[in-house]
């Protein structure tokens, strides 16, 4: 399995770098099939890394914040002025459908009524159930973040390899079972100090042993932490890569 971080950042831009996009292939496919999170900056990280977003199967979702979701109203228009054909299955939390359809309306009224040459097929998670998506399987594990809607870590597998990410959420021991064993946990390491709804990096090393994730690659990072001492953890940046 082949994991681009298409945008590594948080909401506001912090390190000048995109919001959440996390582009996955099976190892023997350049083209990504699947993104985990289309952040409102997605289509514009796809692009600088040559990625045909037409050709994108997949998105799943982790919770209904604009920086994991928002980037899906353009992707959805681009794929209709550039006369996408193949289906798009999206896969989020409770409340996906109708999050996304006022989306559309409020960002380019009239669209999400369109005639379009593909489907839109939205799928909802359904707590530790796991789905199958072609090449990938998908199980969700409810986290605490505050999004309108339940937040998610998830777990992906497929292509021999289990990719594993916190989304946005205070530490809760809900992720040792999203990170036991896998290949790569991308996690998100947002503060240099406690706060609610997000994970900080003090929290994070005092349970680091507890995770049994072979590697740990921090993603989401604020100002604040990017400007802190990071030298004992892995930071993925936009474009960054990894074969599992
Ligand atoms: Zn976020
Ligand atoms: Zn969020």
């Amino acid at each position: 399995m082949q994991v681009t971080t298409v945008g590594s950042g948080d909401a506001f831009g912090s390190g000048g770098r995109l919001q959440t996009c996390i582009a996955i292939a099976a190892t023997d496919r350049q083209q990504p099939a699947a993104l985990v999170d289309c952040g409102t900056t997605s289509l514009v990280g796809l692009r600088r890394l040559g990625v045909e977003p037409n050709l994108i199967e997949t998105i799943v979702l982790t919770h209904l914040h604009g920086d994991h979701f928002g980037g899906l109203p353009f992707l959805m228009l681009d794929g209709q002025f550039r006369r996408r054909t193949s289906d798009l299955t999206v896969l989020g939390p409770p409340g996906t459908a109708s999050r996304l359809q006022t989306a559309l309306e409020v960002l380019f009224p009239g669209s999400s009524r369109v005639q379009r040459r593909f489907q839109v097929h939205v799928q909802e998670h359904v707590d530790r159930q796991t789905r199958r998506l072609g090449w990938m399987s998908v199980t969700p594990f409810e986290v605490r973040h505050s999004a309108g809607a339940p937040s998610y870590a998830v777990r992906v597998e497929g292509a021999g390899a289990v990719m594993a990410y916190s989304g946005d959420t205070e530490w809760t021991d809900d992720l040792l079972p999203v990170a036991d064993q896998a290949d790569l946990f991308l996690c998100e390491g947002y503060s240099p100090v406690r706060i609610p709804w997000h994970l900080d990096l003090p929290t994070l090393a005092g349970q680091r042993t507890r995770l049994t994730c072979r590697r740990l690659v921090l993603i989401h990072l604020s100002h604040a932490a990017l400007d802190s001492d990071l030298s004992d953890w892995e930071v993925a940046h936009d474009g960054w890569s990894a074969t599992i």
